[in-house]
């Protein structure tokens, strides 16, 4: 698809942030470029819409960027996956592995019910230990997680990505 290649050259890359060593892909560069966004959400949507799917389930924070818009476009709800101790109401939480130490991650119960069909968003998956803490937090609800969605991958971790299940789709690869 020509408009990938244009998604690709959006994300501006930033070497040793936030530490030395680290190479980040920026993807608010990609926010200001108004084609490569509106690319970005059509190319999800187009492969979501008329699945079924009642719940886009977008991790803080990045998936809070691009989860609402494709979640309106398909006719799903919104469902934010936080950071702890930010939901309000009664919450399921689960913990993770990160690079160095560990996370939670909460949802609000009442969100969702069994049986629904989701799919979760968010701007790129490393190890993948994020979005399975987001699979796990819907499973144990009931909820079928249809596959998962990020824009960018790193391809030096090719190999936990494609453990994941649900499979994750992916937009760009970058290094
Ligand atoms: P994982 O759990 O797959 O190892 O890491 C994925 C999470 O780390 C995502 O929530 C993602 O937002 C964040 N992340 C890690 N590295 C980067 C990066 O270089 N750029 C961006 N935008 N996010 C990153």
């Amino acid at each position: 698809d020509p408009r990938i290649s244009n998604i690709s050259s959006a994300i501006r890359v930033i070497p040793d942030f936030p530490k030395p060593g680290i190479i980040f892909q920026d993807i608010t560069t990609l926010l200001l470029d108004t084609k490569a966004f509106r690319d970005t959400i059509d190319l999800f949507v187009e492969r979501y819409r008329g699945k079924d799917i009642s719940v886009v389930a977008g991790i803080e924070a990045r998936g809070f960027i691009f989860g609402p818009p494709i979640a309106l476009a398909i006719g799903a709800k919104f469902v934010p996956m936080r950071k702890p101790n930010k939901l309000p109401g009664e919450v399921l939480s689960e913990e993770y592995s990160l690079e160095y130490g560990k996370d939670t991650m909460e949802m609000h119960v009442d969100a969702v019910k069994a049986g629904e069909r989701a799919l979760i968003i968010d701007d790129l998956v490393a190890t993948g230990g994020t979005l399975s803490a987001a699979i796990r937090l819907l499973e144990r609800v009931g909820v079928h997680v249809v596959e998962c969605a990020c824009v960018i991958e790193l391809p030096e971790l090719k190999v936990c990505v494609s453990n994941l299940r649900p499979t994750c789709y992916l937009l760009v690869i970058n290094s």
